[in-house]
């Protein structure tokens, strides 16, 4: 039988990471430095190493991002049956859900990185690599949409955060928890999910910029009045709670959604935004009645992605709404 074809492609993070002293680590490996330090990935897997990116996940771009998920595609169609994205963990939660959005391919997409660099002790790299092999030719993992596996657990994109600085069990999944893990050298899933609706835009399709502004006591609005005249397409607001603003600037925020689609979301760790609870200026009942769209359970950063790919596809603000009301 011959061995699962996985594509591996290594864009930067901590994992690729060697250096040190007063300078601190930085990018330098690549792919196939990478798989060269687990010479047991030779049987689980034939492997295709590429790296386009040696980046801190900090300085990736969607359009980095969607240039992955365009070669990931075509990897699909060449006859590839898993892909690895290696990266920085920084930004994993968004690019694991940037490749949900774009990838329909049934084949599993798994996301890792690492927390500590490549010659620290206890480097965590190797191991996740691993473990992302087994996850990336299991045929459970198959029609999962994009998976991000670190530490030995298997999270869906949509749901994964990263939640501490430091630790190797950075990568949680408020409320509901992992989908699986890898133990004995196999995965184990757990639970499927509904798949993650596509949304897929041509590798060379031009983003809109659409921002993220997060609110905090007090905010006076001045962010939100400059947002227009700064050329942004579409925003995304952070609110407080279920999705509030203070009062004094509900007319500003409903202003900036006549200007603009502008998506609610919730600066909370998890739970979705409200829509018929609270009455009082700036509540949800308020700013929806304004014409902002509710991001339900997708956090700020998750749904920047999806505004800005709903953009990119043309979509007006009506199916623009349709495009969030599965994350309700
Ligand atoms: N700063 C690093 C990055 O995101 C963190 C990591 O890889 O864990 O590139």
């Amino acid at each position: 039988m011959p061995l699962p074809r996985l594509l591996v492609l290594s864009l930067g993070g901590t994992i690729t990471m060697t250096g040190g002293g007063t300078g601190g680590i930085q990018p330098k490996l690549g792919a196939a430095d990478l798989v060269a330090a687990v010479p047991t990935l030779a049987d689980i897997a034939e492997i295709e190493a590429r790296s386009p990116f040696r980046l801190g996940s900090s300085s990736l771009t969607i359009e980095n991002v969607a240039g992955v998920a365009g070669a990931i595609r075509d990897g699909f169609a060449e006859g590839f049956d898993g892909a690895i994205v290696i990266q920085g963990t920084d930004t994993i939660e968004e690019t694991a859900f940037a490749l949900d959005l774009l990838i329909e391919d049934e084949q599993p997409v798994v996301v890792i990185g690492a927390m500590r660099g490549a010659e620290a002790p206890g480097a965590d790299g190797p191991a996740n690599l691993y473990a992302a092999a087994l996850v990336a030719t299991d045929p459970q993992a198959r029609g999962l949409g994009t998976l991000v596996v670190l530490n030995d657990e298997i999270h869906a994109a949509r749901f994964v955060r990263k939640a501490h600085t430091a630790l190797t069990s950075t990568f949680v999944s408020p409320f509901l928890g992992p989908l699986g893990l890898v133990a004995e050298g196999r995965a184990r899933l757990l639970a499927r999910i509904a798949p993650t609706p596509k949304l897929p835009v041509p590798a060379d399709a031009v983003l809109p910029p659409v921002a993220l502004l997060k609110f905090a006591m007090g905010d006076d609005g001045r962010l939100v009045r400059a947002l227009p005249g700064l050329g942004f397409k579409g925003a995304v607001l952070e609110g407080m709670g279920a999705g509030h603003v203070p009062g004094v600037i509900a007319d500003m925020v409903g202003e900036l959604a006549g200007a603009m689609p502008v998506v609610l979301a919730s600066r909370t760790l998890g739970g979705p935004v409200f829509t018929r609870t609270y009455g009082y200026p700036g509540s949800e009942i308020d700013l929806l009645g304004r014409g902002l769209i509710p991001a339900g359970l997708l956090q700020g950063p998750k749904a920047r992605l999806l505004l800005t790919f709903a953009l990119a596809a043309g979509l007006d603000r009506s199916d623009i709404a349709g495009v969030f009301a599965p994350y309700q």
